[in-house]
């Protein structure tokens, strides 16, 4: 692979990082394109989306041809951008269950302790702040507004879109953009469902996917105009990168987080401002561990003593070779949720190796779609390559298993003093043994994306069947009893849709997100024993579930055990403060209690924190009613009257309104 080391302009001795001195007087801005194939932008290749701005930054500064993401899912692959570590050192290797630890430092933390503004605009709650990457950040915005997770398939998470984002990005620019800053916006559209705003919809109908690209480039334009004219962009760098990529059918999946080809691991990479030559491409690979050194150097900062990834100065600024050949990707994500085998592989200028039950060796430099296993030929290259695996995912035997981290060692330390000695427990994840190789399960991988299409266009009886026939392909596969049971939950077969979730369980396969379902399902079952159980095994593998400590915490309600619904309540807000359902269950275990004030105070905080939860409403009319204060109860009665759907709310809107009749006749 040829590498262009050209320097176009003023290349200046490459001076080290200067650790001692002061930082830098300059801000980092980075922008990072969730699901963004790079092969996608106008500035990568033709023919897809066209994103005018982001190739305006390409040509006033860098644009790497070959960026690499270290896992091809959100919440791990931003961990190693933060950290500049992989993910077997930041310990953040999957979803469900991991959250980054306090003690690895980010470019955050560090900026932040340096004496930088520190901000963060996020698109998903993929990136809540109680998955870690907050720390750091004196602003971390990540509320997602009316949306909520209640109803969605698993893995679709509530977003916003990236004008909002913006907006709220740009505000935060005009009052804070004078002192030193790191600012990261998250744009999250190129994420499926696709489904961009006019006029990118119509442009783009038979692309959705690039027509998100598009509309994210439009927003990123926005940014890019304020920083000019609020005079910043001199001293600004700004680094725009993709988390991962997305299959569109590459190799017989969909979206991403399955496999490791380049469709999911290259990634667009851009980097523009001072000391950056304009107009340059780069050949040569590197990796996304690679940002955090690379703005560490930038700023004058030392960089993460955990940091695997090198600063790209040298490279950007004199063409010199860095240490960026290898570079370590890996998935847990098929052994976790699909019952198949995790994948690693290594990849170079060259050559990925992909380490699976049958492993794959590609050139990239002849054969970049990955079509070709070259293993039999090139055992040498293969045998190289494995070994460079495990020196960076460490011994194999370590590789035999994984810990996860539910949440950080304070937030744990926290739950442990609240007696809640269950939650924040890690356990340990089998690897390595015998399990189904991946690109064995195309078959069941296709029926399960057209089971998520089939449900999402309401047709639930047809994705009850065709699920059944993916099951007969694929026994053991904990998505596959998800999607049969939230089949039958949405034809109203309650029961039908628990033994499927029991077999689950029975099976051995159970997820946390299988237990959270079943323990849902039983508490509308009123098996109320049942549902603890289920929903304490789910807090148990994942108690960053908020939803599921939720309704546990109802439950426990609905049994009289009011200090376990506190407990569950609380496991809550100890992790995210902004959580309104938590008021509204700490306000109903206050009135327990016979608290009053408590209580009026906790319904109020739900209500603020999201005015479109309607239950702390109710209950702070209840509780006016029953203090005797007329008015103010009309006020809240109304408020959930004008706000409840009949659907959720059927059997409470006429008791509510005989309520407010009542009072209105006494009054
Ligand atoms: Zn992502």
């Amino acid at each position: 692979m040829m590498a262009l080391f050209l320097c176009l302009s003023a290349c200046r001795h490459h001076e080290p990082a200067r650790a001692s001195a002061a930082p830098r007087d300059a801000n980092v801005l980075l922008v990072t394109l969730d699901t963004t194939r790079a092969d996608h932008l106008s500035c990568y290749a033709p023919g897809h989306a066209r994103t005018p701005h982001l190739d305006a930054l390409a040509a006033r500064g860098v644009r790497f041809l070959h960026a690499t993401a270290q896992v091809p899912l959100t919440l791990p692959s931003h961990a190693s951008i933060m950290t500049g570590a992989y993910p077997t050192v930041h310990g953040l290797r999957d979803m469900g269950g991991f959250v980054l630890d306090k003690s690895h430092p980010t470019i955050a933390s560090i900026t932040q302790a340096a004496g930088f503004s520190t901000a963060a605009f996020v698109g998903s709650r993929v990136v809540a702040k109680h998955f870690g990457l907050a720390n750091g950040f004196d602003t971390y915005d990540d509320d997602m507004g009316e949306e909520k997770e209640e109803g969605k398939l698993p893995g679709v998470f509530p977003e916003r879109r990236a004008s909002v984002v913006t907006d709220r990005a740009l505000e935060w620019l005009k009052q804070n953009g004078r002192s030193r800053f790191f600012l990261w916006v998250h744009y999250y559209d190129p994420h499926a469902p696709y489904d961009p705003p006019e006029p990118y919809k119509g442009q783009y109908a038979r692309s959705p996917y690039d027509g998100e690209i598009a509309y994210m480039d439009e927003q990123v334009g926005r940014l890019l105009a304020l920083l000019e004219s609020e005079g910043l962009a001199a001293r600004t760098l700004i680094i725009a990168i993709g988390d991962h990529g997305e299959s569109l059918g590459d190799h017989g999946e969909m979206n991403h987080g399955i496999f490791l080809y380049d469709s999911t691991l290259h990634v667009p990479f851009l980097l523009a401002g001072p000391d950056v030559p304009s107009g340059k491409v780069i050949a040569e690979q590197v990796r996304s561990i690679d940002v955090h050194p690379t703005v560490m150097e930038f700023l004058h900062l030392k960089p993460s003593p955990q940091a695997q990834g090198v600063s790209l100065w040298p490279l950007i600024e004199e063409g010199k070779l860095v240490h960026s050949n290898y570079s370590y990707g890996e998935t847990l994500y098929p052994r976790t949720y699909m019952g198949w085998s995790e994948l690693r592989a290594m990849r170079t200028n060259t050559w990925k190796l992909i380490l699976a039950p049958h492993p794959e060796l590609y050139n990239l430099e002849r054969d970049p779609g990955e079509t070709q296993n070259l293993m039999a030929k090139f055992p040498a290259e293969g045998d190289q390559l494995q070994n460079q695996i495990w020196e960076v995912a460490a011994s194999e035997a370590h590789a035999k298993k994984v810990t996860t981290v539910p949440v950080d060692e304070q937030t744990r330390q926290e739950l442990e003093s609240l007696g809640y000695v269950s939650g924040g427990s890690s356990h340990e994840i089998q690897l390595g043994t015998q399990a189904p190789d991946p690109k064995d399960r195309i078959g069941a991988l296709r029926i399960l994306d057209e089971v998520a299409t089939t449900l999402n266009h309401h047709d639930y009886s047809r994705a009850a069947e065709l699920m059944q026939e993916g099951l007969r392909q694929d026994p053991a596969n904990p998505l596959a009893y998800t999607y049969l049971a939230i089949a039958f939950e949405r034809m109203g077969q309650l029961t039908r849709a628990t033994e499927v979730l029991r077999q689950a369980v029975d099976l051995h396969i159970a997820t946390d997100t299988i237990y959270a379902r079943l323990g849902k399902s039983y508490l509308r079952l009123h098996e109320l024993d049942k549902a603890v159980d289920a929903m304490s095994r789910a807090n148990l593998i994942n108690p960053t579930d908020l939803d599921n400590l939720r309704n546990l915490g109802t439950a426990q309600l609905q049994f009289g055990r009011v200090n376990e619904a506190e407990k569950a309540f609380k496991a809550i807000t100890l992790q995210n403060d902004h959580y309104s359902p938590a008021y509204n269950g700490l306000g109903l275990v206050a009135i327990q209690r016979g608290d009053g004030d408590s209580a009026r105070a906790d319904f109020e905080k739900a209500v603020a924190l999201d005015p479109t939860e309607v239950e702390p409403l109710l209950n702070l009319g209840v509780l006016f009613d029953k203090a005797g204060d007329k008015s103010q109860a009309l006020r809240y009665y109304q408020q959930f009257l004008d706000k409840a759907s009949p659907k959720d709310y059927g059997d409470l809107i006429p008791k509510v309104r005989a309520a407010v009749r009542d009072l209105k006749s006494g009054a």
